[in-house]
Order: structure tokens, then C-alpha cells, then sequence
């Protein structure tokens, strides 16, 4: 018997469902597929998904199989994989993005017309989505307390075994894999499951235990930085929970709660990129190209609004707290639509994905899932409570690596002579009022 398994967003091999049944055959295909609809997305994305795919295909090797790439249409090339080699089988991950969820209709299609069966497995998050479900008939929790109790109270799948050897069918060509393509930020982390695995074991000894009281500290940089790892699969969200879990890290947990919750909003509002969330919440943005592009430049004249646009071009990733401050400064503060923000977030972030990027965003814009729409973020405020000395800023602003302290935060109170030395902006044009309103 022989089985494919077409991976998607779960490069990995420890705890994941999908190529642990394909193993189960007596000859596995594990395939990736570089799909030049997703290739133009993002550089950085692609360069980690290409670290990803080589990472795997040494780990797949060393247990005597192979990665086998293919390039175009997904369904297409795995169909033609599949009756190549005879499989009966073809596995994948559920997924609930609108994209994914046509790949997978289409997939079921095509494999149901050449008589193979499709089998599909869980894997992307800690509870599937839609395993829990409100009372009342609703097909998924809008708002996220609820929705925590219920996924805490739900049963966790037990956890999928790796693979211990890999046997691709015999003359089955495994295909090249182009060297990972220039990315666009510098300090961009590396992809893969080694690497991940190597981030964890350090992370669990040194912050983990420090996590809930350090996770909104700016400079402290204290969150796991594992999201780009859990947007690919080299980290089993399950894995992760469980063994947080394990250690009491309560807050962790609650965090990959979250990443589930907007898992399971996605799977029921596909539109999620494009349509509020709330309906009627969306109205009245502004499209100012000046104070957009200021925004992205981090030139906004706001210190800490500045310093996480700029962690974000120079990562790939930026602080959860920073993401919130920035988010909310775009569409609070500027007015300006957040599907922009979306959009200029998914070219950059290693982590983008549709679901969390778009979840988030909405939660921020007042137009989602947030209980209290109508919250503001004053960036200074939260610049002096959550890096009360300046060194956030200091470290991706270094036009104001001269001024101590929290002094940074509102460079414009400096006598003048001394503001007009810096090379950085007062406050933009276009919120001049609300420039006083910061003071
Ligand atoms: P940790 O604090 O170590 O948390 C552990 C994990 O929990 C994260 O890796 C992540 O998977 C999950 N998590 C934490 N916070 C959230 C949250 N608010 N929502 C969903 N999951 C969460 N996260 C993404 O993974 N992809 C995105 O595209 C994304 N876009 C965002 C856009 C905006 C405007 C905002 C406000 C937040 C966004 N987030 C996104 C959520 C969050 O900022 C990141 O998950 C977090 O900063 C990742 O860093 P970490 O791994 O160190 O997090």
C-alpha cells in the first residue's frame, strides 16, 4: 500500500497526524507543493517556508525517505503524485482559511473522480475548530472567555507518533528544492522544525516560568517568539500546550487559546480579511496615502508606535503589545481602514497568516471580536507603562538614542532647539488635534 501526504502548514514530523497515517502504509509520499498563487505573498514568509522544506527533507532522509517537491496547482500536482505511485490514500491537514478550504474541496473532488481516498487529520490547532460549540445551535464562539472555558474543558487528542522510518516508493523523483529565496528583513528568524525545537528547550527553561508577568514587557522581549514556528507546523500547537501546561504556565496556554479561537471564528467567517466582523461596525474610514505610508515608514513622529513598525520591517515580527499599539494608531487614532493594516502586517510578518493577522486586527479596529469596541489605546500611555525606561524605542529608533529615560516616549516636549536636532518627525500633519490630545 502506498500513501501520500500533502503538506501544507505542518512541516514537521514530531506529533502530526497526517504523515504519522501516511507512514502507516508501506510506502509513504510526504509532498509539498510550491504553489505560485501563495509564492508573491511574502518574501519573508517564502524564505522561511523554503528553510522549513529543507529542514524536513534532511530529517526525512535521515529515516530513509525524502521530501517530494512539486511545483504548481496543488490538487493537480497531488493527484498526479498519487496515481504515479498507486496510492490508494491521500492525507492532509484540515484547514479552515477560504483558500484552504477550496484547495481541499477541489482536492476531494479530484480525488474522489480517480477513486482515491482522502483522509483528513487534525494538527493546525490544540482543539479543532469546531470540536467546541456554543449552546444554542451557534456554529462557532464569538467572543473569547466563553469560548476559553469550553476549549479548556474540551478533551485533547492524543498526540501523533513519529515516524520512525520513511519509505518512498521505489523511482519516484523527489524533485529540487530551490535554495531559500532573499527575504526582506535582516534579522529575520530561520525557519524549521530543528530550529524551533532548539528555540523551545531554551525558552521553557528560561522564560516560561517568568511568562505571565513578563509577556507585556517591551524590552524584556520576554514572549516565546514562537509564532512563525507555529504558523508553519514545526511546532505541534498541541505538543506546545501540553507541555505548558504541564508546567503550570496557566497564561501561556491562554495565549494559544486565542490562536485557536480565531482558528475557529475563520472557519465560519471565511471573509474574515474583508468583512467586519460585527456587522455595521465598518464605516467611515479614511484613506490618507500620506499617513499610511508614515505609518509604515515607522515616521509617525510617535515614538513607540515608530519603534514596532520598524521591528517589524527589520524581524519580520514584532511584540504582541507593540502590534496592538501600532494596530490601534491606524485605525483609532489615524482612522484609517484596517484592512490596510492587514495588508502591510501580511507582507512583512513571519507569522502572517489569515486567521491571527485578521482576528487581531478587527479585535483592534472595534469592527470584531472584542467586547469593549469602543476601547483607545493611548500610545503614550502605554509606551510609559510598558517601557517605562525608553529602551523599546532606543533599540529600533536610533535617531533618539540620545535622549534617557522615558523622555523618549515625547520627544516634542524637548526644548526646541533640541528637538530640531534630531532627525525624526513631530507628530503627523494629519492628527494635528489629536497631537494635542497626546501632550
Ligand atoms: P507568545 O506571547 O509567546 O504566545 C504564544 C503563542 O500564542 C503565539 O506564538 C501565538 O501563536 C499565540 N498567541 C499569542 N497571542 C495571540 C493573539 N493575540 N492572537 C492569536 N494568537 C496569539 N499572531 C499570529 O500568529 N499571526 C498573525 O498574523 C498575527 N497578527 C497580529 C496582528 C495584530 C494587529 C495583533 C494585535 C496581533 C497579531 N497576532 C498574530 C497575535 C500576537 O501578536 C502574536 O501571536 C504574538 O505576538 C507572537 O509572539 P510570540 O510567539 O512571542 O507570542
Amino acid at each position: 500500500r502506498t500513501a501520500v501526504v500533502l503538506l501544507t502548514r505542518d512541516l514537521r514530523l514530531h506529533d502530526n497526524p497526517a504523515l504519522a497515517a501516511a507512514c502507516a502504509a508501506d510506502r509513504a509520499v510526504p509532498l509539498y507543493v510550491l504553489d505560485p498563487a501563495l509564492a508573491g505573498l511574502s518574501p519573508n514568509r517564502t524564505r522561511f517556508l523554503h528553510q522549513c522544506l529543507a529542514d524536513l527533507r534532511g530529517q526525512l532522509r535521515a529515516k530513509g525517505g525524502d521530501l517530494v517537491v512539486r511545483q504548481g496547482d496543488p490538487v493537480a500536482e497531488t493527484i498526479r503524485v498519487a496515481r504515479e505511485t498507486g496510492a490508494g490514500t491521500i492525507h492532509l491537514a484540515a484547514d479552515v482559511s477560504g483558500y484552504a478550504r477550496r484547495r481541499e474541496r477541489r482536492l476531494r473532488e479530484e480525488s474522489e473522480r480517480h477513486r482515491i481516498a482522502l483522509e483528513l487529520h487534525p494538527g493546525v490547532t490544540v482543539v479543532e475548530p469546531g470540536a467546541v460549540r456554543p449552546g444554542g445551535g451557534g456554529e462557532s464562539y464569538r467572543v473569547f472567555t466563553p469560548y476559553f472555558r469550553s476549549w479548556s474543558a474540551a478533551p485533547w487528542r492524543g498526540q501523533a507518533q513519529t515516524p520512525q522510518r520513511v519509505a518512498l516508493p521505489d523511482g519516484l523523483t523527489a524533485g529540487d528544492l530551490p535554495g531559500p529565496p532573499a527575504g526582506e528583513s535582516p534579522h529575520a528568524c530561520e525557519g524549521g522544525e530543528t530550529e524551533a525545537r532548539r528555540r523551545l528547550t531554551t525558552w521553557m527553561r528560561q522564560d516560561l516560568p517568568g511568562y505571565a508577568e513578563a509577556h507585556d514587557d517591551l524590552p524584556g522581549d520576554g514572549t516565546s517568539r514562537l509564532s512563525p514556528y507555529l504558523r508553519w507546523g514545526c511546532l505541534s500547537p498541541l505538543a506546545l500546550a501540553e507541555a505548558a501546561r504541564d508546567r503550570g504556565a496557566d497564561a501561556f496556554v491562554r495565549q494559544l487559546c486565542w490562536r485557536d479561537f480565531y482558528y475557529q471564528v475563520t472557519r465560519v467567517f471565511p471573509g474574515i480579511s474583508t468583512d467586519a466582523l460585527r456587522p455595521g461596525a465598518d464605516n467611515d474610514w479614511r484613506y490618507d496615502d500620506d499617513a499610511l505610508q508614515h505609518w509604515k515608514d515607522g515616521l509617525t513622529g510617535v515614538p513607540v508606535v515608530d519603534a514596532g513598525m520598524r521591528q517589524l520591517r527589520d524581524e519580520g515580527w514584532m511584540h504582541n503589545r507593540a502590534r496592538l499599539i501600532t494596530a490601534a494608531f491606524l485605525t483609532k487614532h489615524l482612522g484609517i481602514d484596517w484592512r490596510l493594516g492587514v495588508a502591510w502586517f501580511f507582507r512583512w510578518l513571519l507569522d502572517g497568516d489569515v486567521p491571527n493577522n485578521s482576528g487581531n486586527w478587527q479585535w483592534t479596529a472595534g469592527t470584531g471580536n472584542d467586547t469593549r469596541p469602543y476601547r483607545r489605546f493611548n500610545p503614550i500611555r502605554q509606551a510609559l507603562r510598558f517601557d517605562p525606561d525608553g529602551v523599546y524605542v532606543r533599540r529600533y529608533v536610533p535617531e533618539l538614542k540620545g535622549i534617557n529615560g522615558a523622555a523618549v516616549h515625547q520627544p516634542w516636549r524637548l526644548p526646541a532647539s533640541e528637538f530640531r536636532s534630531l532627525d525624526y518627525p513631530g507628530p503627523l500633519e494629519s492628527h494635528r488635534d489629536e497631537a494635542v490630545w497626546l501632550r
